[in-house]
Parts: C-alpha cells; sequence; structure tokens
C-alpha cells in the first residue's frame, strides 16, 4: 500500500476532532479524497474549518452524517474506500456522568459498528485504528512491572474497568475488540495507533478533547497551589496525525505503535509555560503532597484509588518501533504546548492576562 497508489477515498471517522482535523489537512493536502463522518451535519462550526481546508487543498473533502452508536451509520461513508482510519470516540478526563453511557458505549460498540460495516464493504483493505497508551497500561503503578521500565506495545492494560479508569478502559476494550474482529477474517488489515497525551495547536476552538481540558487547567488557577508529582507522555497533534497517514498507507506497517515524544511532570508542563509566558497566568509552582491531593481528589474527579496508584510514579514509554518502522521523528513538545496554551488564549478559551 502506497500513499501514491491510492486514489480511493479514505474515510475517517469523528472528523471534527482535534486530531481527526490534522489528518484530514494532511490527506487533502497530499492530494487525497476524503469521506468524512460528523455526528451533526446540521453543526455547521464544528466542521467549518475542513472545508476551507479543502478550499485550498488538492483533495477532495465529502461529509457524511454517521453516529457511533447507531448501528450501519458508517457504510455510506465507507462505499469505496479501500482506508478506513477510525479515530471517533469521546475522549473525556473528568468531564462525564455515566461512564457506560459517556465513555465505554460509544469506544466499544463504535468500533464494532465501524468494524461490521468494514466486513461489509469490499473494498476496503486496511483499517487504522486511534488507540491510546491507555490501552497498554492502567495506572501509573504498573511501570514497575515492566522489565525496562517503559511501556511498549507488548503491554495491554489489565486493571482499567468502567468504575476506575473508565476512559482507559474503553480504550483497552475497543482495541482489543478490533484485533479480535480483524483476527476473525482476511480481508483486512489492522494497523493500531496509540498515542499518549496529545498537544498542540488546534484547528478548531469547537473541540471538547481532554487535551484542551489538561491544558485549561494551566490557565484557570486549578493549578496555583500545587500539582501532584504525575507524569504524562506527550506528543504533538502533527506528528500524531502523521503516524495516522504512515499507518494507512506504508506497506509495511504492523500491529500496535507508541505514539511518544517525551515524557513530563505536571510542573515540568507548568514550568515550560512560565518559562515562555512569565508569571502572567497561574502557573504552578510546587508539587501538592500525595495525602492532599487524596484528600482534594474527589472533589475534582479523582477517587482515593486513583490517586494511591497514579500519583509519584514516573512513566515512560517506549515509541521506537514508530521511529524504525514509520520514520517517525518527533517535535519538541515543550514548543508544542506553548503553542497549544497561546492558541487557548486566542480562541478565548483561556482569559487573556496583562
Ligand atoms: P475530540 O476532539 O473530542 O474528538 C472526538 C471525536 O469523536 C469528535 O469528532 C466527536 O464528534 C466524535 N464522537 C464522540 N462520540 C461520538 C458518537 N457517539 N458518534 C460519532 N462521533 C462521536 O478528541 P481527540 O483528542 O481528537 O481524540 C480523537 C481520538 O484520539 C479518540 O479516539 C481518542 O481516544 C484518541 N486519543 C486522544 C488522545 C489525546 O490526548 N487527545 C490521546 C490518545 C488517544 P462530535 O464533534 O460530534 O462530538
Amino acid at each position: 500500500m502506497n500513499t501514491k497508489t491510492i486514489t480511493s477515498p479514505i474515510l475517517v471517522t469523528g472528523a471534527t476532532g482535534y486530531i481527526a482535523s490534522w489528518v484530514i489537512k494532511q490527506l487533502l493536502e497530499q492530494g487525497h479524497s476524503v469521506h468524512a463522518t460528523v455526528r451533526d451535519l446540521n453543526k455547521k462550526a464544528s466542521f467549518q474549518h475542513l472545508e476551507k481546508i479543502a478550499a485550498h487543498s488538492e483533495g477532495e473533502l465529502r461529509l457524511f452524517k454517521a453516529n457511533l452508536l447507531d448501528e450501519g451509520s458508517f457504510d455510506e461513508a465507507m462505499q469505496g474506500c479501500e482506508v478506513v482510519i477510525h479515530m471517533a470516540s469521546p475522549f473525556l478526563v473528568t468531564n462525564f456522568k455515566d461512564p457506560i453511557k459517556d465513555l465505554v458505549d460509544p469506544a466499544l460498540k463504535g468500533t464494532i459498528n465501524v468494524l461490521n460495516s468494514v466486513n461489509r464493504t469490499a473494498s476496503v483493505k486496511r483499517v487504522v485504528v486511534t488507540s491510546s497508551i491507555a490501552s497498554t497500561y492502567g495506572d501509573a503503578i504498573d511501570i514497575l512491572k515492566t522489565k525496562y521500565n517503559s511501556f511498549d506495545e507488548s503491554h495491554w492494560n489489565t486493571t482499567s474497568s468502567a468504575e476506575h479508569q473508565p476512559y482507559y478502559y474503553s480504550k483497552v476494550a475497543a482495541e482489543r475488540k478490533a484485533w479480535q474482529m480483524q483476527q476473525a477474517q482476511n480481508r483486512w488489515e489492522l494497523v493500531c495507533i496509540n498515542p499518549s497525551l496529545v498537544i498542540g495547536p488546534s484547528l478548531t476552538p469547537s473541540t471538547q478533547s481532554g487535551s484542551v481540558e489538561v491544558l485549561q487547567q494551566f490557565g484557570n488557577g486549578m493549578t496555583r497551589f500545587g500539582v501532584p508529582q504525575m507524569w504524562n507522555g506527550l506528543v504533538d497533534v502533527r506528528d500524531v496525525a502523521e503516524a495516522h497517514l504512515k499507518a494507512a498507507f506504508e506497506p509495511n506497517a504492523k500491529g500496535r505503535y507508541i505514539i511518544n515524544a517525551k515524557s513530563l511532570t505536571l510542573l515540568e508542563m507548568g514550568q515550560a509555560l512560565r518559562d515562555y509566558f512569565g508569571n502572567k497566568y497561574p502557573f504552578p509552582t510546587m508539587h501538592a503532597p500525595k495525602f492532599l491531593f487524596k484528600l482534594m481528589g474527589p472533589l475534582i474527579g479523582h477517587s482515593r484509588k486513583y490517586v494511591e496508584l497514579n500519583v509519584g510514579y514516573p512513566i515512560y514509554f517506549n515509541a521506537q518501533k514508530s521511529i524504525d518502522e514509520l520514520g517517525m521523528q518527533y517535535r519538541d513538545v515543550e514548543t508544542s504546548l506553548v503553542e497549544h496554551f497561546q492558541q487557548l488564549i486566542d480562541d478565548g478559551i483561556v482569559k487573556k492576562r496583562g
């Protein structure tokens, strides 16, 4: 499979999303024709940025309405596509009410629904599923069980559930199901992309992605009195988009790929922002003690169990397979953080100061 030889349209699900928008931009700029699914064709504000990009690109964009929870919803958009990139899935950190309804059902039932359409659509030869590092581990403490002090593609999250780490559970359940459905047939290949926390400029101010939720906390005072000692794997959104295109077109792409540049603590993320923006914003200056965060956690959506198993354990991710097989070269994430925060200010999502 080679990007230049694929002339059939590429299907991208969840086209309004933060990462999907970059994937679609890169596809259109490379001259591909894109079938993009959105939940609501009347919410023009959520996809007008894509129409603008398409107007100035070589590739053609067609929008289709599809919902993860409606059976057969993706059939029409998939017609004639050789490659399907399935990205639609809720990424909510604390912003949800019912973990099953808001996270697990759309992720798992949605993946089954999309792959049932793939099974019905003879033209599809490869499916790229956007999974996450969340399907390689459940809690930071799991790092203690790894041989080389990093998570890699051989690791699976075996501890998350709808009650504990539901977003993580939604991702691992969906990825496992995708592999199971792929192995039950022999027409289409599956490649999974497992990014760490994605940061960097967004093409759309209307995304509800958890990536924005995390960065917003650095601007709204939530982190002013200290942050828990927690590490995040980080990667730029443009690199994640590029990884999807490579997974779609690279003939030898195979299996899962961790997509990650490097790990930083929340305090180091705050420091990178302070280095650029100075003291105008309430960036954190210290670590909050674990016992305090355990006490306060439930008030901001984190259970005591979550705090116990995740605070104080450095986590690292090994993205060597993506470098060796996909040729990934990762951007500097401190710059991505600054660019992203600046954009949240420009879009009015973080209040401008001074
Ligand atoms: P996002 O901007 O919130 O995008 C999520 C997309 O899923 C939106 O287009 C949304 O459509 C769609 N969606 C949600 N529920 C749906 C439903 N019932 N039917 C149809 N579409 C639905 O989030 P993102 O950060 O770009 O995430 C995209 C993918 O990357 C997800 O699979 C996520 O798990 C994965 N991922 C993200 C990160 C990260 O740090 N951002 C890291 C690892 C993996 P609407 O516009 O209609 O809501």
